[in-house]
């Protein structure tokens, strides 16, 4: 395990599924850990559970996120890692979607990693070290359902937002990388697209989706000490589901 003993951690969206995976890899690995979400029920018990912080965020809004921020560096002074994992992803067809819908996801999924990493990266600027995590897919650059053309876009929207922020991050000691995830075993995953462990597990080299800590192990490692000479990259997780099988012809 990868040793995060006195680092203090944000991880947004880490009330439930992937993000408290996250939260809790990071914890085991010693980290403290500060819980940002909307849903403060679920965010609390994590919290208590790995003995760290809940902040209730929106990520939506820049005032809100900017005051936890804040927060978190008046009581700690500072914050070393950035998982920033907050996502929705509502099945939508083109022919069904609203100005709304669009709106909504965007500002969830993309302009709120924004909203909530340039006040931690500034920190992360004067403390001269930082190591951001953003949790992308592999919607955002592999593959594609139908109803997933919004989602698919924020999360290639991520991908490039996390190369170009880790060039202007790198002479301060910053790393900026992405996870992104295939299938990983969340309640979201069941109830917005319906897939089911056996059924999804099918398409799945290894015959099992992910858990949520298989993203957190990653996450740790960019996070770690061993991974300081690595920025602007992405890594796929997801059990070999990309891997096209040569044609047995
Ligand atoms: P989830 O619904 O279990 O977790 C999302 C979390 O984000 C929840 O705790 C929710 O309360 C929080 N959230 C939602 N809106 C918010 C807001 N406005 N402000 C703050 N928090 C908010 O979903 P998940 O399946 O764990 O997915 C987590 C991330 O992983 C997402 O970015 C998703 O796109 C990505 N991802 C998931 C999978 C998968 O198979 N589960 C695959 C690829 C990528």
């Amino acid at each position: 395990m990868f040793d995060l003993t006195r680092r203090i951690a944000m991880v947004t969206g880490g009330a439930n599924g992937i993000g408290k995976g996250i939260v809790k890899t990071l914890a085991k690995a010693g980290a403290t850990v500060m819980i940002c979400d909307i849903d403060e029920e679920a965010g609390k018990k994590v919290a208590a559970e790995v003995s760290g912080e809940f902040h209730k965020l929106d990520v939506t809004d820049k005032n809100n996120a900017e005051r936890v921020v804040q927060d978190i560096l008046k009581k700690h002074e500072r914050i070393d890692i950035l998982a920033a994992n907050t996502g929705i992803y509502p099945d939508v067809s083109i022919a069904d979607m609203t100005e709304e819908d669009w709106d909504k996801i965007q500002s969830i999924n993309l302009k709120g990693m924004f909203f909530t990493a340039k006040p931690v990266l500034e920190a992360m600027k004067k403390q001269n070290y930082g190591r951001v995590i953003l949790t992308s897919s592999i919607t955002g650059d592999i593959t594609g359902y139908p109803g997933g053309s919004i989602y698919g876009a924020t999360k290639a929207g991520i991908l490039g937002f996390m190369r170009n922020v880790a060039l202007e991050y790198a002479p301060y000691g910053v790393t900026v990388n992405a996870v992104q995830p295939g299938m990983i075993a969340t309640e979201t995953l069941k109830k917005e697209l319906g897939v089911l462990s056996e059924k999804g597990a099918e398409a799945v080299p290894m015959k099992r989706l992910g858990d949520p800590e298989d993203i957190g192990t990653t996450v740790s490692f960019f996070a770690s000490e061993e991974a300081k000479y690595i920025t602007g990259q992405s890594l796929v997780i997801d059990g070999g589901q990309i891997l096209p099988e040569t044609p047995d012809v």
